[in-house]
């Protein structure tokens, strides 16, 4: 099956109207991820400034949610206060998190300064201590652990989310089936497919016309001889596996018409089995709604247990019809099951930025994940070519830079 814009939902979401807000505490972290975009150069940030910060994106942003990342926020000494503060201004504090840090007593505090739920990040390419080696089906013991615990304390959610990489791509399903048969517990799961820039091949061109040293920044390899995993592939290979899951709406790429650069699709199920998906109706009215009694879109839903009556919008949604006949079927062969609640779980893929032939990066459309830097908005996963170059690089094909006589002057810029 391919994937056809036409009967996907493209979100409503722009730079000033986002589900999202993405805040950054600190760029210091207790673990290190390949897939990572943020080195250490600042340090924690002072806690008026991330209060700023905070009311900017109020102001600019209009968020349902803010996410509060790093860096690791868990190690930020303000994380309470910066939970609270989120909330305070009526917003869902989000914290985005390897969880290293994460004790049930923290858990408790958190969920005390009004915290809203986390994004808990896990793949096989982390130097986790005890952890290291492991396949990502291993490590679903470990999503498992972090999953209970945060059910236990009732009332938040979480999501899991892993960089795919071309050798971990097969290995999506596993991580699918744990979610789910942990649907009540866990709301979503996202798979963000894995990037860098290449120094072999690659020269960098600052806005100001000068080669920058690419080698500075976390996210540039010296080789890379593999392929880059796409969207569309996460998705046909879930789909392959899992033939109840499909997507239901998308971003595009800011360069490419054809670009799926996120890609997100909610299924329904109880416990025991899955029954269907929304389709691109079910979004639009989720999102319209949202934001016609609210002010604001949605990228999370608070409370997963929706019940049967979820259904019923298959009055519009064809998609969801067809989950609702499937559950029917399930009830009527299985009658004690007709009171197991049904819940929704989200599957994310994000499809990270692309560098086309000529230099630009393909970026996602209206990114939600944007940050502020300099009282600026930037894409928070180029935010580190702000701090170390001034701007975005222009990233060239060093053989094209020699056959088309492209002559950036010499010596580094502002670094
Ligand atoms: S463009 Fe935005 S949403 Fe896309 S990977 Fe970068 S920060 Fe994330």
């Amino acid at each position: 099956m391919t994937l056809d814009k036409r009967n996907l939902y493209r979100l409503p979401w722009s730079m000033n109207d986002n589900a999202i807000a993405w805040l950054e505490l600190t760029d210091v972290c207790n673990l290190y991820c390949e897939g990572c975009y943020r080195q250490k150069i600042t340090g924690h940030k002072p806690l008026e400034q991330v209060k700023e910060e905070i009311r900017f994106f109020k102001r600019w942003r209009n968020p349902d949610n803010v996410s509060i990342a790093g860096g690791e926020p868990l190690i930020y000494p303000h994380i309470l206060d910066v939970v609270a503060y989120v909330a305070e201004l009526k917003m869902k504090p989000i914290i985005l998190t390897n969880a290293l840090a994460l004790t049930p007593e923290l858990l408790k505090e958190l969920k005390k300064a009004r915290l809203s739920g986390f994004t808990i990040h896990i793949d096989s390419h982390q130097n986790r201590p005890h952890w290291k080696g492991k396949t990502e089906k291993e490590l679903n013991e470990l999503r498992q652990l972090y999953a209970d615990m945060i059910a236990a304390a009732r009332g938040l959610y979480v999501i899991f989310n892993s960089t795919v990489y071309p050798s971990t791509y097969h290995e999506i399903p596993d991580v699918v089936r744990w979610g789910r048969e942990n649907i009540d517990k866990v709301h979503g799961l996202v798979f963000i497919t894995y990037r860098a820039g290449v120094a072999e091949t690659s020269v960098a061109v600052s806005a100001d016309n000068k080669i920058v040293d690419l080698t500075k920044l976390s996210y540039v390899r010296d080789r890379f001889d593999e392929r880059f995993v796409t969207a569309p592939e996460v998705y046909q290979i879930i789909r392959d596996n899992f033939p109840e899951y499909d997507a239901s709406c998308y971003l595009g790429g800011t360069l490419k018409h054809d670009s799926f650069k996120w890609l997100a699709a909610a299924w329904f199920g109880t416990k025991k089995k899955v029954f269907g998906s929304a389709g691109k109706r079910t979004m639009e009215l989720a999102q319209v709604g949202h934001h016609l009694f609210t002010g604001t879109y949605l990228a999370y839903l608070s409370n997963a247990k929706v019940g049967a009556k979820v259904f019923l919008g298959g009055i519009v949604d064809p998609s969801l019809r067809k989950a609702g006949r499937s559950w029917l079927r399930h009830v009527f062969s299985h009658p004690a099951q007709l009171l197991d609640p049904v819940y929704v779980q989200s599957i994310g893929i994000i499809q990270a930025p692309d560098i086309l032939p000529d230099g630009r990066a393909d970026m996602c459309d209206s990114c939600p994940d944007m940050t502020v830097w300099d009282g600026k908005l930037v894409n928070s996963c180029r935010m580190d070519e702000y701090r170390l170059f001034g701007g975005m690089v222009n990233v060239l094909d060093k053989s094209r830079l020699a056959q088309e006589a492209i002559v950036p002057s010499s010596g580094p810029s502002q670094n």
